[in-house]
């Protein structure tokens, strides 16, 4: 362990480093979890040798001073920070010093969504636009007004009968998740560094020195302070909000006001569910004390204010490196490169792997082995590398290069005009074959219960099971052959496929593995064809004739049942009883040309189960509203399809109202 003088030099040297990289070039070489953890072991050092705190401690210290290229700006109020809580006690603690500094008075908070973005600062003199600043070091930002100026939320003028003499209103200038994806997409193609996230693309966005680029990224900003004002007189933050708005300005319509510490906690793990829904990242939730007299008395330490905390979410991007990109074969014979990186963990769970999709991803991206990247995982959704750290290339990472042989089978790797996947030419691909039986007995196909991809891969390679139709024709016999196998397992497994003769349908078309038919696909498809036999004799005109079904999807199935070997697999599974007919029950179609939108979440039922029922009766469920669009059903909180259809005064139903429709 170093000695705590030279553990907080060094702590102090590689957070001014960080700092100097995230504010001042905006191309952080760290995810903020690193350099969280950093920033709290300098606090807690920092807290037991008082004396050893330096001068230039980023513990003192708000950003970074201003860079060149604009004319610094001395802002009117300083600008702050905001303390920092990242679980519910230090959250506890926080509620518990305010409301001892203000003893026996009730405390009102105001929770608001921490925008991910860059902090703004505009002046406003006689009701005019006046000057747009970066926050710099707290104390002197960088006049940034030409590019404000492209920011179509800031106005030109204030919406205020009688403006204060000159204000200072601050916000935060943030990018939409889709202009970001955008951004690094763009970026990508023109072989330019990506943003490791929509913040530091904002950063970057609001220092550009020609605001041509900036007005076409399409910045927002909201706002959320009063920093400065020469005749304006507001006594509480969630006043403050009110005048903001009435004056024009873009609020955060999401901000409440809430009673206790404990009402500010339900808030918090309520946008915790929410956040992912929002159009642009949030970080946090910010805690502000409401009353502004309160907030005077409790003031400021030199980097942020006592009257309030931002609570941070579990971070969704980490630092990690990789170690090699692997490539896999799937059922459709396509190659999948993933990257293998060093585990690392990242809100809550151990991520070790991101598939980078296909080689245009890795171009595009710029991804080499042995790169430093930033990788993020949030919530449900499978971890992705965002972006490489290029200043952390020492020169020896190496260029990944799809193999031109298959990697199960050595057969010739293509890559079709005009296709992103690179493909193995060989169907009888033993790695194309064992993806194929695992589909085939997955849940949501065959559902064959005991039929797992290690019993399928011992099957596959005792050459017991070739394709989809060998699982039965097994004996009890060869199932004892399964390593582990016993009698009750061979007797389970029995079981399981029997049972699988009975599936629907559109679960065997499903489980076929055919390109481009998904569980919906072969669910429309067996809406119009009531066996596999008629599907099978569906030319590719018939079957664009159905709804949904686009000229891909035709030509792919009329191609499968074309070809010989996947007839013989359909004759072998009709021999041995497989059901190859859909149950027709006759529905009255009583809903027949109707088109129906689902918005918000509906009590009695999921929006599947209200899709499906619709379907039954002849109904057509869509995604957006149009002008065509019959019913409108609204769920609870609905979303803007429900303005839309009041816009073009499509009927809007509710939830009961459809249940009568579909007779229930
Ligand atoms: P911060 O982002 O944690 O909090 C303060 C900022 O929050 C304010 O300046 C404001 O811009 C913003 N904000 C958003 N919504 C707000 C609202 N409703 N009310 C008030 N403010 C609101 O603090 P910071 O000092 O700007 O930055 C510190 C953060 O930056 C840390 O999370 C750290 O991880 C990250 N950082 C990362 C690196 C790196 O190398 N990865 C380097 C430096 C800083």
């Amino acid at each position: 362990m170093a000695d705590p003088k030279t553990r907080i030099r060094e702590l102090t040297d590689i957070l001014n480093k960080h700092n100097y990289r995230y504010y001042v070039l905006d191309e952080p070489e760290v995810a903020d979890a690193e350099y969280d953890a950093l920033m709290r072991e300098l606090i807690a050092l920092e807290e037991r040798h008082p004396e050893l705190v330096a001068a230039d401690s980023p513990t003192q210290r708000i950003g970074s001073p201003p860079a060149g290229g604009f004319q610094p700006y001395k802002h009117l109020a300083k600008m702050y920070s905001l303390a920092d809580a990242f679980d519910f006690t230090e959250l506890e603690e926080f509620f518990d010093r305010v409301e001892r500094a203000l003893p026996g008075r009730p405390v009102a908070y105001v929770c608001e969504l921490k925008v991910d973005g860059a902090a703004l600062s505009v002046t406003y003199r006689n009701g005019v636009f006046e000057r747009g600043v970066t926050r710099g070091d707290g104390e002197t930002g960088e006049d940034i007004t030409g590019n404000i100026k492209t920011i179509r939320s800031v106005p030109l003028k204030l919406n205020a009968g009688d403006p204060p003499v000159v204000v200072e209103i601050r916000g935060e200038a943030f990018l939409s998740k889709d202009q970001f994806a955008r951004i690094n997409r763009e970026r990508g193609e023109m072989e330019q560094p990506l943003f490791a996230n929509p913040r530091n693309a904002t950063a970057g966005t609001l220092r550009q020195l020609d605001p041509k680029i900036t007005a076409a990224r399409e910045l927002d900003a909201i706002f959320y302070a009063v920093g400065y004002a020469e005749g304006l007189d507001l006594e509480s933050q969630s006043g403050v909000l009110t005048w903001l708005k009435s004056a024009g300005l873009k609020v955060m319509e999401q901000a409440r006001r809430v009673e206790s510490g404990a009402a500010a906690i339900t808030f918090i793990k309520e946008w915790e569910g929410k956040r992912a829904s929002l159009p642009y990242e949030i970080d946090g939730i910010v805690i502000k004390v409401d009353s502004l007299g309160h907030q005077a008395e409790l003031g400021y330490t030199s980097k942020a204010p006592r009257w309030a905390i931002a609570y941070k979410y579990p971070a969704e991007q980490q630092t990690t490196r990789v170690i090699d990109i692997i490539v896999s074969v799937g059922r459709t014979g396509a190659l999948t490169p993933t990257a293998v990186m060093e585990p690392v963990k990242i809100a809550g769970s151990t991520v070790s792997r991101a598939t980078l999709h296909n080689e245009d991803e890795i171009r595009r991206k710029d991804i080499r082995i042995g790169d430093y990247v930033v990788v993020q995982k949030a919530g449900d959704v499978i971890p992705e590398i965002v972006a490489p750290i290029v200043s952390r290339r020492d020169g020896t990472e190496r260029q990944f290069v799809m193999p031109d042989k298959c990697v199960v089978c050595g057969s010739a790797v293509v890559r079709p005009e005009g296709e992103a996947v690179a493909r193995c030419t060989n169907i009888a691909c033993p790695a194309q074959a064992l993806m194929r039986i695992g589909h085939f007995a997955s849940r949501g196909a065959m559902d064959i219960d005991g039929l797992g991809e290690v019993v399928a891969r011992e099957l596959y390679e005792l050459g017991l099971v070739k394709d989809v139709s060998d699982i039965y024709y097994l004996n009890r016999d060869d199932l004892l052959r399964i390593g582990h196998f016993q009698d009750r397992a061979a007797a389970n497994l029995e079981r399981g496929i029997e049972a699988s003769k009975t599936r629907p349908l559109s679960r065997l078309l499903f489980g076929l593995g055919i390109r481009h038919v998904g569980s919906h696909v072969a669910d429309v498809l067996t809406r119009s064809y009531s066996s596999l036999d008629e599907l099978a004799a569906a030319g590719e005109a018939d079957l664009t004739g159905i709804n949904e079904v686009g000229p891909q999807i035709a030509d792919s199935v009329a191609a499968f049942f074309r070809q010989e070997e996947n007839k013989r697999v359909i004759e072998r599974l009709r021999a041995a009883g497989v059901n190859m007919t859909a149950e027709r029950v006759q529905v009255e179609q009583t809903l027949s040309g109707k088109t129906f939108v689902l918005t918000g979440s509906l009590v009695t039922k999921t929006r599947e189960e209200a899709a499906a029922a619709i379907e039954r009766l002849g109904g057509r469920v869509s995604s957006s509203v149009s002008a065509k669009t019959d019913y409108v059903v609204a769920g609870e909180s609905p979303g803007s399809k429900l303005a839309k259809a009041e816009a073009l005064g499509v009927p809007v139903i509710r939830e009961a109202e459809l249940r009568a429709l579909i007779g229930e």
